[in-house]
Parts: C-alpha cells; structure tokens; sequence
C-alpha cells in the first residue's frame, strides 16, 4: 500500500477547501471499497480526507413530502429507519439485498453511490483495465464476462455498477446532492452514475472537488406495489447477475405507472422510460410484462459468457412484475 497522509475535516466547507486542487486526494467515510481498492493498489491516493465528522447522518422530511437522507448516513440505519420501511420498503429490501450486515453496518450512503466496480480485471493490476488506467485496453473483453454488462457497453469498458441500493434509488428517482467550490446543486439519479463510452476512468457526473451531502427521496414511494429481485450465484453475500426494482400503481387492475431499474446488467443502474411507459393503461398481466421485458433487453448485446444474462434478466423483469402487482405491499424476492 502507498503511503498517504490523513485530514479530519468537522464541516462541508472544510472538505470542500480540503480536496480542492489534490485530483489524488480521496474522502473517506466507512471505507468498505476505498480500502480494499487501496490494498490491491488500484486507488493509491495522496491523502484520505475522513469525513465522518460531518454532519450529514440525519433522515428528515423534505417540505415537498419526501425524504432528505445525510450522505453519511449508513446502509443498515437507512434500511431500518422506520420510514423507510413505512413509504419505501423497495429501498430497504434492496439495501438488504446486498453485502453483509457488518459492511452495511459500516457503509455509508454516500459510499454506496461511489462504489466503483468489482469487474476482477479492474482489482487485479496485472491485467490492463481502461478503467484503471486509461488506454491500457480491456481484458474482460474476450476474457471471462459472467458478471459483465450487457447494455451500454462500449468497445472500451463492459463492466457494471455492483450496487443493490442504487437500483432501487433510480426506480424511486431520487435526487443527490452534493457541494462543490460552486455551492450546492442537485443531480438526477440518472444523470449520476455514466454509461463508460471512451472515458471509463470516469464513473459519475459528481466532480472531483465536489461532495456528496445528502440524496433525497420523493413523496412517492411506490409503498404499494413493488418487488426487488436479485439473482445471484449464491443465496447471500453475492452481487447480482440480474436484478430489478419494480415499482407499480395501479387501480383496479390496470396499470396507471411503472417503473423498472435494472442492477448488474449495465455501468449504471438501467432505466428506459419509453419501455416503461408501455406498462401505462395496461393490464397487469404476463403479456404485458413480456412485452415490456423484450423492450428493455432490445439493444443488450453479449460478450460470450455472460449471454445467458439476456434472457435472465427479461425473465427476471416479468417475474418482478408480477410480483409487485400481486402483491399489496409486501413485493419480497
Ligand atoms: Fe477494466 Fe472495464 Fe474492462 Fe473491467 S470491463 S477490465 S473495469 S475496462
């Protein structure tokens, strides 16, 4: 491991004067991925700007109804807080979903949309990586690909975003927030995490010298209808080949609203709002479901071992449906 220098930092400003300028400096807050990459030598930062000081671990109503959760807030207390559970059980069945409970004990919200990929080529400094060191070339491709992407992908990175939480926060659409020398603003969640195009290096849209503060729910949480789905090699402690948030609103049988965020399929939690918007005034019914899974898988395309994903996740999006619409709050995998 490199050797690095350590700052504490007691407010937003101060980190953000801290990390201004030091493209090598890194925040650090549960450090359940940053400390791994730091021993496998992929992230060798300058200096770690530990942030857990700040005071961003508050879950507080937003004055337009919804949610507004600190940065540090941590996996497991967002999974639990009673709210949660209450108006957006598909978050916390998600968060659930995922890791271990000590990780989601120590793993902050924040880090949670910072994580970087587990493609094993990205930790293994033996293999070039374009992500890792840009222009280097990609070894996953021609490589072993069971757990790469099969949308958005480019000729220079096919790995995918490993987060469980992230899928649902993109059904939900929710709002991150973050601080920069400019001030505050607010980035869609979609707009967040990026497909790699020629710039995998590159994961979001939050700048380098900016910080996230807080991501923000809307009033709507689909607390009704709705089904997490992952599938996994193992049934626990195993990031997703496939998994879907579902999210539906219905009267009387017919869909009025649908949301579907595919995980582990993609460098990014996966929407595609024309597929969706198939599900509105429609019955609840496997036909339609089927129809909305071929929509949402039309442009994936397979590396050789990870073809099998394809026809996973349209099974695995009309299984969520079906689901979330049979079920009257209780969507369980
Ligand atoms: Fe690196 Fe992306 Fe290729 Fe994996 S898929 S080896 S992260 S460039």
């Amino acid at each position: 491991m490199n050797a690095f220098t350590y700052t504490r930092v007691d407010d937003v400003a101060g980190a953000v004067r801290s990390i201004a300028g030091d493209g090598a400096a890194r925040f650090i807050a549960g450090g359940t991925n940053l400390l791994d990459l730091m021993k496998e030598n992929v992230e060798r930062p300058s200096r770690l700007i530990d942030i857990t000081h700040l005071p961003l671990r508050a879950i507080e109503l937003t004055s337009d109804g919804g949610l507004r959760i600190g940065a540090l807030v941590t996996n497991t207390d967002v999974a639990y807080h009673p709210e949660i559970e209450r108006r957006y059980p598909l978050l916390s069945r998600a968060i659930l979903a995922g890791a271990s409970a000590q990780l989601r004990n120590m793993a902050s919200v924040g880090g949670n949309l910072m994580q970087r990929t587990r493609c094993a080529y990205f930790y293994d400094n033996a293999t070039p990586c374009n992500k890792r060191t840009p222009g280097a070339g990609c070894s996953a491709i021609g490589g072993f690909t069971r757990y790469h992407a099969i949308l958005g992908t480019s000729e220079h990175c096919i790995a995918v975003h490993p987060s469980d939480m992230c899928v649902a926060l993109a059904a939900l659409e929710a709002v991150v927030r973050v601080t920069g020398p400019d001030g505050e603003r607010a980035i869609a969640f979609e707009d967040f995490h990026r497909v790699p195009g020629d710039t995998p290096h590159i994961d979001t849209n939050k700048r380098p010298d900016e910080i996230i503060t807080a991501v923000e729910l809307p009033a709507r949480g689909f607390a009704e209808r709705y089904a997490y789905l992952k599938v996994r090699d193992r049934a626990s402690y195993a990031f997703a080949l496939v998994s879907v948030a579902a999210a539906l609103r219905m009267t009387a049988g017919t869909i009025e609203e649908g949301r579907v965020a595919l995980g582990a399929v993609a460098h990014k939690p996966w929407r595609d709002r024309a597929a969706e918007s198939a599900l509105a005034g429609r019955p609840a019914s496997r036909q339609t479901f089927e129809r909305v899974a071929d929509e949402l898988v039309r442009g994936a395309r397979d590396f050789g071992l990870n073809r099998f994903k394809i026809p996973l996740a349209k099974r695995a999006i009309v299984r969520s449906l079906e689901q979330a619409a049979a079920t009257n709050g209780g969507g369980r995998p």
